[in-house]
């Protein structure tokens, strides 16, 4: 299936993949401490670099340099310094993938449950081992604060750690009786697989993989929301990460190794769209993982179910935190700025709106004096709040949705355009941004994606329930109140998969499943919880009889049976 076959469609975006670049020379725009940060991983790692070194694609269970003619530059994104490139991996070097993971579902797939558990717990060891490294990367390549950093990857190892349980997940259901056959229903594994989009092979099919395709917000988070509980459930998987910060991704898989996972259970492979198309249309991959922004996420979704693949795609979003006048007010005014303001907005649960109703709208002066206070700058310094946000491209989009609220009408509180962070003259730097603004506005109906909030005034709660379900989007949502009536008014009637009450990032806990819906969800079957078991296994049952004396007569029934 060669890659040639899907050319990069002219309506995406379409990224540079020049060799040479605006990028900086390796280490020529970081700090002391970014210098030294970026060295040790270069060192130490496998798979990536960032000092100006490629980024490897990682199939069956080698870290392999790709052939490939084209390459996109990795930068730090507070000094646009080169710290690695990755490939568009070439069509051969994709079937060798497939390949791998093919070949490795015939072992992996008939594994011991509690060899496969033996892993996730490996892993997990290795994963906080390690995490400061994987922090480090983030940093460098994503511009996370260093906290943030280490959050991205805590979160994901809550999921590594939920997937310890999975004898006790996939243990089936049975019933014995003296008139009724025998009946047990079994979970077979079915694969999902690669860099954000994951395959499986299923254990009836001939193959089965599963594919898993990752945004480059949460590099190490969401490739670990699908690595542990795909693997554990005995799929082999591709996984394809955002192409702007693989480093996470790649050093994941190098524990991984370090676990013990047998050669070609986990494969990595680098690139864009003609990669993802291709995933798309492999016949042998069963199941996709998307998690990124809505044009992807409708594509690779109707691709992908095109040739009968399952698909799961978390996409954009718009949250909404509404504030009661009855709220404790330190509490919401700093949970709602944290929201907002915290990795720069680029979260996908990230407070992008905040209603105020009713005598609430008279603490908007507080909310734009608190986001004034917060410090911008690189992720490693000393009392950073936020960083830079992710490419040129991106500050640009930002700047322009901020203007554009300016043109039709809406009132900037809090201007962050322009903003300079000494030392990084070269930042993709946006500061806190406070707009009043409508819910007619382009930048209340289109996903910022950054440090950006949008002020709303509603009368009354009905008026703010109201305007959320109004929205498209459906992943998160919180309310502050002091009511427990109010809060549950609110839990019933809005129409949003995950609302916090007092809380303002309501990201379901790993024994529960990622729960957005509308417009930020497209699917049938959740990321990890009991979700993530479903998606990554096939149902089987079997109804059996065994009877030591043989039947009386010889006259078949012709009935349908009905087992009593
Ligand atoms: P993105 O859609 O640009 O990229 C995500 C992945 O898809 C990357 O691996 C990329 O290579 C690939 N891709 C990009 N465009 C493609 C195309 N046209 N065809 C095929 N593949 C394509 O997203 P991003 O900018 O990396 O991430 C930010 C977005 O992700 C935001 O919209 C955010 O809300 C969303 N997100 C959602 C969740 C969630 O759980 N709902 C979580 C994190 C991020």
């Amino acid at each position: 299936m060669p890659l040639a076959k899907f050319p990069r469609p002219a309506q995406l975006r379409v990224r540079s993949l020049a060799t040479s670049s605006t990028a900086k020379p390796a280490l020529s725009g970081l700090s002391v401490t970014g210098k030294s940060r970026a060295e040790k991983i270069s060192q130490e790692w496998k798979g990536t670099s960032a000092t100006g070194g490629n980024s490897k694609n990682f199939i069956g269970g080698e870290f392999v340099e790709s052939k490939a003619d084209q390459w996109i530059d990795v930068v730090d994104p507070a000094s646009q310094t080169l710290l690695t490139r990755v490939p568009e991996t070439t069509s051969s070097e994709f079937e060798q993938a497939v390949d791998a993971a093919q070949q490795a579902y015939k072992t992996w797939s008939r594994s011991s449950v509690l060899t496969r558990q033996r892993f996730v717990m490996d892993l997990q060891h290795q994963l906080r081992q390690h995490s400061d490294a994987i922090a480090n990367s983030i940093v460098l390549e994503q511009g996370k604060t260093y906290p943030d950093a280490q959050g991205d990857l805590l979160r994901g190892l809550q999921v590594v750690e939920t997937a310890t349980n999975i004898p006790t997940a996939l243990l089936g259901d049975t019933i014995e009786g003296t008139w009724i056959p025998q009946r047990a229903d079994f979970r077979w594994v079915y694969a999902l697989g690669s860099s954000i989009l994951l395959f499986h092979a299923a254990y009836t099919l001939t193959c089965s993989f599963r594919y898993s395709i990752a945004p480059f917000n949460f590099p190490a988070m969401i490739p670990l929301w699908t690595i542990p509980v795909a693997l554990a459930t005995g799929n082999t998987l591709v996984l394809k990460p955002s192409e702007r910060d693989p480093g996470a991704a790649m050093m994941i898989a190098e524990l991984c190794q370090k676990a013990g996972l047998p050669a070609g259970v986990l494969n990595v492979v680098h690139g864009t769209v003609p990669t993802v198309n291709a995933i798309c249309d492999h016949p042998s991959i069963k199941a996709i993982s998307f998690v990124g922004g809505d044009r992807a996420g409708k594509h690779i979704y109707e691709r992908g179910r095109a040739t009968g693949k399952r698909v799961q795609a978390n996409m954009g979003a718009k949250n909404h935190a509404v504030l009661m006048p009855d709220a404790n007010k330190n509490h919401a005014l700093n949970s709602i700025i944290g929201a907002a303001f915290g990795a720069a907005g680029q979260r996908c649960m990230a407070i992008s709106v905040a209603v105020l109703v009713g005598n609430a709208q008279s603490w908007l002066p507080e909310i734009v004096e608190r986001a004034k206070k917060l410090k911008v700058s690189q992720g490693f310094e000393q009392g950073a709040d936020l960083g830079p946000v992710i490419s040129q491209a991106a500050k640009q989009r930002i700047t322009g949705l901020i203007a554009s609220a300016e043109e039709e009408g809406g009132a900037i509180a809090l201007d962050g355009r322009g903003y300079e962070v000494a030392g990084y003259p070269d930042g993709n730097w946006v500061g806190p941004t406070v707009i009043e603004a409508t819910t007619t506005m382009r930048c209340y109906r289109e996903e910022i994606f950054g440090p950006v909030l949008v002020v709303i005034k509603a009368d009354t709660l009905d008026d703010a329930l109201a305007i959320i379900n109004e929205n498209k989007y459906g992943n998160g949502t919180a309310i502050f109140t002091n009511s427990g009536a109010t809060a549950r008014k609110f839990e019933r009637e809005v129409e949003v998969g995950q609302v916090g009450v007092n809380v303002p990032i309501p990201v379901p806990l790993p024994m529960f499943s990622w729960s957005g819906n509308k417009g930020s969800f497209l699917g049938d079957i959740p990321f990890y919880g009991h979700g993530g078991i479903d998606f990554y296994t096939q149902n089987k049952t079997t109804t059996a009889l065994w009877k030591a004396e043989d039947a009386i007569g010889n006259k078949a029934s012709v009935d349908m049976p009905t087992h009593h």
